[in-house]
């Protein structure tokens, strides 16, 4: 599907543009939150920070009135804190007040203040009260708390505290200030971020389309690109072993038809030359027309052979060949296929010696097992050299049943050993052009183990023989 070129220059469901899109909506939400709660709620936030502080004071004389240093210590409060604070009993007489000896405001400074403050509190039945009071002439509110001392025993005093609230209006044009310029370059930052992270992430999945692009075009072998991230890394890791397995499925099926073609092409010359010859030549001479129409005979059942091997592993290899399976006696199938293989033995002198000491019972596919014992017979009928001897053994081996089928032919050389269960693979060496020959025969057996769960092998010395063996 091909892109318009309007959608290539923006598209807004892209990642790219998503990924940028929330960075920075997520730096602009953030900013927002900045700016909200210093502007709207810092008066707020700065007062009640201030109640706590005074509540928190206030208890700490609380607990300390009495003690030895109890005046030192409200010295250093007051004046670590800027707080006016004044300590009188309940009959009004001073007990404590910056005044004497400090450098704190005077007494009188909340005179009236204090008076008001002490009718409210008595008014109020209450243990402390807090009060805001704004401070005539100037542009601040001072925090007013009152709270009792001591109990109500003799020695019970009263405390006052005075905070002043300092106008944040100043320290909040201040704040404004800076926010502006943060909030532009952290903007700016999470813009150019966005950009630069859109980029690495939506790059590599641009490449990796492109190269499916190219993959869909038929370029098998196409190789995928997925740049420093792993999720993406992994996703062109994968596509690049489909691509290299469609790559190599698209190899065989051209040697598949090569060989095909080649196979089928050597028969039926044969049968047209030999049926020309019959034509023109030998059509008169019944002698010669039957040797040329045995050969004609001969090629037309290679070609049957060929066919109907080429078919059944082709059914094998697709998944199309269904196993019907049941148990039965090994030992009846050996015995039958070796029989099969009797007038071979009789005409050509051929030795083949079964032995299978127990009968063990198989669960698989008696006729695809024949087939198996019936390739694994024929090739060393073939290949068994001069000696014509072949055994056949069927025994237990690990809980398995294991068949072998060795001979004394020529073997096979060691570099050759791993390509014989190929299709259409046929030794260099050992090749000889039988009407039985396709090149199919082990690969038939090794799809009909495979598809048995079984395991197969040879074992070859060149010049000493073969033993060809499965395990079900
Ligand atoms: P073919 O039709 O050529 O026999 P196979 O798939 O049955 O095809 O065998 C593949 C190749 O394996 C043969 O061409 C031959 O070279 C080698 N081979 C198979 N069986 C034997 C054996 N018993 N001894 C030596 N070589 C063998």
């Amino acid at each position: 599907m091909k892109k318009t070129a309007k959608e290539k220059r923006f598209d807004a469901k892209s990642l790219r543009f998503k990924l940028w899109a929330y960075f920075a909506l997520f730096a602009i939400i953030i900013l927002a939150l900045l700016w909200f709660l210093q502007v709207f709620f810092l008066h707020h936030y700065y007062e009640a920070m201030k109640i706590n502080e005074t509540n928190k004071i206030a208890q700490t004389i609380s607990m300390s009135y009495g003690s030895e240093n109890f005046y030192d210590m409200l010295s250093n409060i007051s004046a670590s804190n800027d707080l006016y604070i004044q300590v009188e009993m309940l009959d009004g007489a001073l007990v404590y007040s910056p005044s004497s000896g400090s450098d704190r405001p005077p007494t009188y400074m909340y005179f009236r203040e204090l008076q008001t403050l002490k009718e409210e509190y008595l008014k109020s039945g209450r243990d402390s009260l807090s009060v805001m009071l704004s401070t005539p002439g100037t542009d601040y509110n001072t925090l007013a708390y009152v709270t009792t001392l001591g109990g109500q025993g003799t020695d019970a005093a009263r405390l006052y505290i005075f905070s002043p609230l300092y106008p944040v209006e100043s320290t909040l044009n201040i704040l404004r200030h800076q926010l502006i310029y943060v909030s532009i370059i952290s903007l700016l930052f999470a813009l150019l971020f966005g950009i630069y992270l859109s980029v690495r992430v939506s790059g590599p999945l641009r490449r990796i389309s492109k190269s499916a692009m190219k993959l869909a075009e038929g370029k098998f072998g196409t190789t995928f690109d997925g740049g420093s991230y792993t999720e993406i890394r992994d996703l062109a890791d994968t596509l690049t072993y489909t691509s290299m397995e469609l790559e190599k499925a698209s190899n065989q099926q051209k040697d598949l038809m090569a060989n095909v073609s080649h196979d089928l092409r050597t028969p039926l010359t044969m049968v047209k030359s030999y049926a020309e010859m019959i034509r023109d030549i030998s059509g008169d001479n019944p002698a010669k027309r039957n040797e040329h129409l045995e050969v004609i005979i001969s090629e037309a059942d290679r070609l049957n052979v060929l066919v109907s091997d080429m078919l059944s592993l082709s059914r094998l290899q697709t998944g199309a060949m269904i196993l019907e399976k049941s148990t039965f006696s090994m030992k009846k199938v050996a015995e039958e296929t070796v029989k099969s293989f009797d007038i071979l033995a009789e005409q050509e002198g051929y030795n083949i010696l079964l032995s299978c000491p127990e009968d063990i019972s198989v669960n698989g596919d008696e006729s695809k097992i024949r087939q198996v014992l019936s390739n694994l017979l024929t090739n060393a009928v073939k290949y068994c050299g001069t000696d014509k001897t072949i055994i056949v053994v069927v025994e237990k081996h690990q809980g398995k049943m294991r068949c072998s089928v060795s001979d004394h032919g020529m073997g096979i050389a060691p570099d050759e050993i791993d390509h014989i269960w190929d299709r259409y693979y046929k030794s260099s060496t050992n090749h000889v052009r039988s009407t039985k020959g396709t090149g199919l025969g082990l690969s038939i057996v090794k799809e009909i183990v495979v598809l048995h769960g079984g395991t197969y092998g040879v074992d070859s010395t060149p010049g000493e023989g073969s033993t060809f063996w499965f395990e079900i």
